[in-house]
């Protein structure tokens, strides 16, 4: 647990990362604000690993290596005027200038302490567009040497400081699929002559549900697709489409069920352009597997968040956004979970948003429980 000055200093960290709010893919001086916070404050080994930062607390060689996950990115701001200080066009509108640093506070706590196991803390970046925990996962050889992981996020609505869990999926998979097609122009008194392709996107946009039946089967786990946009042909009344693009949002308790989605939309899109002798390309877009936690490990962790005094809600549904730690759950059995940000907060990503500092202390007593 942390003291009254370690906590304040944790909540300065925690001010100074807000300061300086950078983009997914950009996060730099977020990046040298923590590693200096950890080599003033902890006796970790910092590692600057590109795109990410890795601090490894080192009990014992043979011990069993656990990793623990933050994430460091911003959110962009469109069109906002730049900030004369950093030349900031973003702000941490979901909280990850505090998830950075009530990690810093967990190395701050276990100082001088021993848990019987080693620790990798792992600052992330770009989250938000799904391709940070990617990279670690892909591009870090020492992932396999882990036994756990765990991460956690601030979430509004919930009863402030309290932990949220989930067995099973704790967030959707989520991704965007992007069908073009393209036919040939034609005379609009003969568009026989050509190949128009707004009946074959339309026809798509509208038969998705039932392929979403047929995926399901009657379960009643979720998965939808959102329209997101029909662009097609033009505002030349003369002339027959000859090009369109339909845009989705798939999103579902389950990868596979996604999966299994596109290749249906697929199948129908490429048969419906075969019969008309059109062409189709795909195209998916921020791409985010199912946040899904081990039984077990969430069976280990009820009574432990609870022994530590922590009020503990069992989450009854799946969080409908994503979340990319799911990249670090396939390789590794872990949780992911929440901490209660108050009834009353505003949501993540509006603009009312700000960080709560007085959930520094309960998350870094959860991560501690957890150890
Ligand atoms: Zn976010
Ligand atoms: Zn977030």
């Amino acid at each position: 647990m942390l003291n009254a000055d370690q906590l304040a200093r944790v909540a300065a960290l925690r001010r100074r990362l807000h300061d300086c709010p950078e983009r997914s893919g950009h996060e730099v001086r977020t990046k040298s604000e923590i590693a200096a916070f950890l080599r003033e404050n902890t006796s970790l080994q910092v590692c600057d690993m590109g795109a990410w930062l890795l601090a490894r607390r080192v009990e014992g060689e043979d011990l069993p290596w656990w990793g623990l996950r933050a994430d460091m990115d911003a959110l962009p701001v469109e069109g906002m005027a730049c900030d004369a200080r950093h030349g900031a066009d973003a702000r941490h509108g979901c909280g990850h200038d505090g998830h950075s640093a009530a990690l810093c506070g967990l190395a701050l706590a276990l100082e001088g302490r021993r848990v019987g196991r080693n620790l990798c803390l792992i600052f992330q970046g770009a989250e938000e567009t799904g391709e940070g925990a990617r990279a670690v996962c892909d591009g870090w050889d020492d992932l396999e040497r882990l036994e756990r992981v765990y991460a956690l996020h601030n979430i509004p609505g919930f009863p402030r400081g309290a932990a949220l869990v989930r067995r099973g999926c704790f967030a959707c998979a989520s991704c965007g699929l992007s069908v073009r097609v393209t036919g040939r122009p034609a005379h609009a008194a003969y568009p026989g002559d050509g190949a128009n392709p707004i009946e074959l996107l339309s026809r798509l946009a509208l038969e998705t549900p039932e392929m979403i039946d047929g995926i399901l089967a009657g379960d009643d786990r979720l998965l939808m697709r959102t329209l997101i946009g029909l662009n097609a042909g033009g505002d030349n009344f003369g002339l027959s489409a000859s090009a369109g693009t339909l845009n989705l949002t798939l999103r579902g308790h389950r990868q596979a069920d996604i999966d299994a989605l596109i290749e249906r939309i697929k199948a129908r899109a490429m048969a419906g352009c075969a019969a008309q002798g059109m062409a189709c390309a795909f195209e998916l877009r921020d791409v985010f597997p199912d946040t899904t936690n081990d039984d077990a490990v969430v069976a280990e962790a009820l009574p432990r968040l609870r022994d530590a005094g922590l009020r503990v809600v069992e989450l009854g549904e799946p969080m409908r956004w994503s979340e990319d730690f799911g990249w670090f759950l396939r390789r590794v059995p872990g949780m992911y979970f929440g901490i209660g940000a108050g009834e009353d907060a505003p949501g993540l990503h509006t603009a009312e948003y700000e960080f709560d500092d007085a959930l520094i202390a309960p998350a870094v007593r959860a991560f501690e429980a957890l150890l």
